[in-house]
C-alpha cells in the first residue's frame, strides 16, 4: 500500500536517452503540484548529463550500464549525496530500489532484467522499452500481474489505444488500429531504398528519438515490434492488430468496436503527453506542451502500408501467427541487423531479409516460460543472424 502523505517515488531507467529525458521534464513540469521523489535514474556512455541529472534531481542512486565507467561516475558524484554503482548489477541495485513508479526507457534488450526486476517487486511500470513485451511476452505480463502493478504503456500507439479502450466493453473490443508515420522513406520506390544511407534513415520526419527506434520507424521494423507489444499490452489476436499509414503524426492509434465505432486519440507528436500520462495515470495532468491546431491542419491522410517495400509488417504480422518465440527472435535478429546497418556491413533492405531467413531457420521454438529461456532464444537469434550476415555476398 502506498502511503499517500509522502512523496511519490520514481526511478527512471535509461534517463538520458531521449525517453528519458522528456521523463525529467514531465517530472520538472509536475513538481510542485505533485510531490515526487527520484530514486534512481540510469544510463551508459553519456555520465555528464546523468550526473548532472542526478544533481538536479537528487537522485538517491546513479548507475551507469558501462562496468567500465564506475569511478569516472563516481568522481562526478562526489559529495553530491547521490550514489553510483555500474553494470548489470547496478541496474538491478536501481531496480531493488523502492521506486512506486518506473520509467522503463532504456533502448533493446538491456531493458528486460531491470525492468522485471522492478515489476516483481510491485512497482507500476511506465512502459517504453517495446522490447520488454517483444521478447518477454507473456511471461513479462504474468510478472507485472504478479508483483501487482500496474502495466501502462508509454509508445505513442499503446498510450492512445490504452486511453481509448473502454475496458466495460472489451467484449465489443473488434480491432485496433495502429498509426505508423511512414518514415523518411515512405513515398520512396524500392529501387531507391536500395542504397540510402543511416544518416537519411534516421532523420525522421515527425518524431525526434533515439538512433535505434529512428531507423526502426524507416524500416518500419519499430512498427513491427509495436504490433507484437499490442499483442501482449492488450490480450489481442494477430488479425485485431492493423497498421495503417498516416504521414501528419496526429492520430496516434485507434480502437475498433463491433458497433462500427472507431475511438481515435490524437495530439501533437510529443511524447511527453503520453508520458504525463503514465505518470499520473488514471489523473490526467496539465502539461506545456504545444496544442493541436485542427484549423493549421487542414487534413489528416491515411495510407495502407506497402509490404514490399516495408516487408517489416509481413514478418510481425507472421510471427504474431506463429506464435512460440518469434517475436523474441525476430526482434534480437532485427537488432543484430540494425547493428550491421549501422556499421555499412549490410544495405537497408538487407535488414528485413536477415529477420525473414533466421525467423525462418527458428520456427520451432517455444515461447520462453524463464527469463533464462528468454535470453537463450535471444542469443542464438543473435548468433543465427550474425551467421546470415556473414554469409551475404558484400
Ligand atoms: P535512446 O537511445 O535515446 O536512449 C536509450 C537509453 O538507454 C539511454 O539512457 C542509454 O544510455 C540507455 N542504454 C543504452 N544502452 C544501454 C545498455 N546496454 N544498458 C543499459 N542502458 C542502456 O532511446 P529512446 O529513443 O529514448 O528509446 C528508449 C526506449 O523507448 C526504446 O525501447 C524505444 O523503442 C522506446 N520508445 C521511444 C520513443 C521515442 O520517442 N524516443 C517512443 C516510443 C518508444
Ligand atoms: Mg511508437
Amino acid at each position: 500500500m502506498i502511503d499517500q502523505d509522502r512523496p511519490r517515488r520514481l526511478s527512471v531507467f535509461g534517463s538520458t536517452g531521449s525517453i528519458g529525458v522528456s521523463t525529467l521534464d514531465v517530472i520538472e513540469q509536475l513538481d510542485g503540484r505533485e510531490r515526487f521523489e527520484v530514486m534512481a535514474l540510469t544510463g551508459n556512455g553519456n555520465l555528464e548529463l546523468l550526473a548532472e541529472q542526478a544533481r538536479r534531481f537528487g537522485a538517491k542512486l546513479a548507475v551507469t550500464a558501462d562496468e567500465s565507467q564506475y569511478m569516472a561516475l563516481k568522481d562526478l558524484l562526489a559529495g553530491t549525496g547521490t550514489d553510483a554503482a555500474a553494470g548489470v548489477s547496478g541496474l538491478m541495485e536501481a531496480a531493488d530500489l523502492e521506486a512506486d513508479w518506473v520509467m522503463a526507457a532504456i533502448v533493446g534488450t538491456a531493458g528486460l532484467s531491470p525492468t522485471l526486476r522492478a515489476a516483481a517487486r510491485g512497482a507500476d511500470i511506465a512502459l517504453a522499452n517495446k522490447e520488454c513485451l517483444v521478447t518477454g511476452g507473456a511471461l513479462f505480463v504474468d510478472a507485472v500481474r504478479r508483483g501487482g502493478g500496474r502495466l501502462i504503456p508509454v509508445d505513442s500507439e499503446h498510450s492512445a489505444i490504452f486511453q481509448c479502450l473502454d475496458n466495460d466493453q472489451r467484449h465489443a473490443l473488434e480491432r485496433v488500429v495502429l498509426t505508423a508515420s511512414g518514415g523518411p522513406f515512405r513515398t520512396y520506390t524500392r529501387a531507391q531504398m536500395e542504397n540510402v544511407t543511416l544518416q537519411t534513415a534516421r532523420t525522421h520526419p515527425n518524431w525526434s528519438m533515439g538512433l535505434k527506434i529512428s531507423v526502426g520507424s524507416a524500416s518500419m521494423f519499430n512498427k513491427a515490434l509495436e504490433m507484437i507489444e499490442a499483442k501482449y499490452l492488450f490480450d489481442l489476436e494477430a488479425d485485431q492488430i492493423e497498421v495503417i499509414v498516416h504521414p501528419q503524426s496526429i492520430v496516434h492509434s485507434m480502437v475498433g468496436y463491433a458497433d462500427g465505432s472507431v475511438i481515435a486519440q490524437l495530439g501533437v507528436p510529443d511524447m511527453r503527453t503520453a508520458i504525463g500520462y503514465a505518470l499520473t495515470y488514471p489523473k490526467r495532468c496539465a502539461l506545456n506542451v504545444e496544442r493541436l491546431d485542427f484549423a493549421k491542419l487542414a487534413r489528416l491522410d491515411f495510407e495502407t502500408p506497402d509490404e514490399s517495400r516495408f516487408p517489416a509488417i509481413r514478418l510481425a504480422r507472421t510471427a504474431l501467427q506463429r506464435g512460440g518465440a518469434q517475436g523474441a527472435i525476430l526482434n534480437a535478429a532485427e537488432e543484430t541487423a540494425f547493428g550491421a546497418f549501422v556499421e555499412e556491413r549490410i544495405r537497408f533492405l538487407d535488414m528485413a531479409e536477415v529477420v525473414e531467413a533466421v525467423m525462418d531457420a527458428m520456427t520451432e521454438i517455444a515461447a520462453p516460460t524463464t527469463i533464462d529461456d528468454v535470453f537463450a532464444i535471444d542469443r542464438e537469434a543473435r548468433l543465427k543472424a550474425a551467421d546470415v550476415i556473414a554469409q551475404r555476398k558484400p
